[in-house]
């Protein structure tokens, strides 16, 4: 850090982001991705003519994006926001609505970079714990009186709250913005969505990341009023007009609309989300019934910081914490059959010499 930091950013706790290693193959277990390569749609899209247009700017509108997201969800553009991946997305939401007169209420345990952007944003985060069984206390929600974020299904524990919770959620802080981050809301949750008519407090945020394989394109989207989508375009305008480039901008539209390839990835992925459960509780963890594309599981026998060890020494990569409430826990990614029968084979090995 040099001396001339000024001393809210020396306040900073940077978002620490998951292992990517680039040397050495590991099967990536670790950050949630998909493991399956984007739909074919985006591969023939990005041609070599197509690239050659990178010497012109984006739309800084990205509207034919914002169309063919609103197309597929029967909604307006103007109800729709993008952004570089969703934690850009987030990003601009915390600035447009969180400062030190306008705190946050979020979830003790859940995405990290909730918190990082409360700091960031030099706002209170108050936060609520988790019930004993990491269900989300919905009552310590209501009336809060503050904006209020979380995950649905929660990350880590891929617990999902039901449309009723999340509605009375909403509809008790109607002063204040209720951001509903569904990451992982493809994978088989019920989606708050079809509430946004009823309630021009609610955003919801959306990522490419996990269910269209494209992490590695940075898209994120979100869902709101037209009075909301313009609130975050002003921060955006202040920010980065230009933040999503020619070659995502195509890759979004592309994904988005190969619906078929979208459904296969999400019947293979839910489907060895299911067996890998199955299998895990037979090896004595305890697994919630997550409904994204991981599992979070503890075993009694083993932290989940040795679990881990044991696993990257035989080349998988797994999520373990350091926090008092996780201790136990590790979080797999959903890969493929073949990926997931490593993990079983390497977790049989482990345990036999525990
Ligand atoms: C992965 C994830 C994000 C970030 O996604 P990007 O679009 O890749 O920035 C946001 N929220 C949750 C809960 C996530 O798990």
């Amino acid at each position: 850090m040099s001396d001339f930091l000024i001393p809210a950013m020396q306040r900073l706790s940077p978002y620490v982001p998951g292992e990517q290693p680039q040397g050495k193959q590991y099967i990536k277990l670790n950050t949630n991705e998909n493991p399956y390569p984007p739909s074919n749609r985006v591969l023939d899209a990005l041609s070599r003519e197509f690239i050659s247009q990178l010497n012109l700017y984006s739309d800084p509108t990205a509207l034919s994006l914002r169309h063919t997201i609103a197309d597929q969800y029967g909604l307006s553009p103007e109800n729709v926001f993008t952004a570089n991946g969703s934690d850009e997305v987030l990003g601009f939401a915390f600035r447009a609505f969180c400062d030190a007169s306008h705190p946050v209420t979020i979830p003790d345990i859940s995405y990290g970079f909730y918190r990082v952007y409360a700091k960031l944003f030099e706002t209170e985060a108050k936060q609520i714990p988790l019930n004993e069984d990491f269900t989300l206390p919905v009552d310590k929600f209501l009336h809060v009186n503050t904006t209020v974020a979380f995950a649905n299904p929660n990350a880590p524990t891929g617990i999902a709250l039901p449309l009723s919770d999340v509605e009375k959620i909403i509809a008790s802080n109607q002063d204040h913005v209720v951001i509903v981050d569904e990451a992982y809301v493809d994978f088989g949750a019920e989606s708050v969505l079809s509430l946004l008519p009823k309630h021009p407090n609610l955003l919801v945020v959306r990522t490419y990341s996990k269910a269209y394989s494209l992490a590695g394109a940075r898209l994120g989207y979100a869902f709101g009023s037209p009075e909301l989508i313009s609130d975050l375009d002003r921060i955006r305008n202040s920010f980065h007009p230009y933040n999503i480039n020619r070659l995502t901008m195509l890759a979004g539209i592309e994904a988005m609309l190969d619906r078929d390839y979208f459904d296969e990835c999400i019947h293979k992925v839910t489907s060895e989300r299911k067996r890998a459960m199955t299998v895990l509780r037979s090896l004595g963890f305890e697994v919630t019934d997550s409904q994204g594309n991981f599992l979070f599981a503890a075993h009694p026998a083993l932290s989940g910081k040795a679990y881990y060890e044991g696993l990257k020494d035989r080349g998988i990569l797994v999520r373990y914490w350091d926090e008092p409430r996780l201790y136990a826990h590790i979080r797999i990614t959903v890969g493929t059959p073949e990926q997931m029968d490593a993990l079983f084979t390497a977790t049989k090995e482990i345990f036999a010499e525990v």
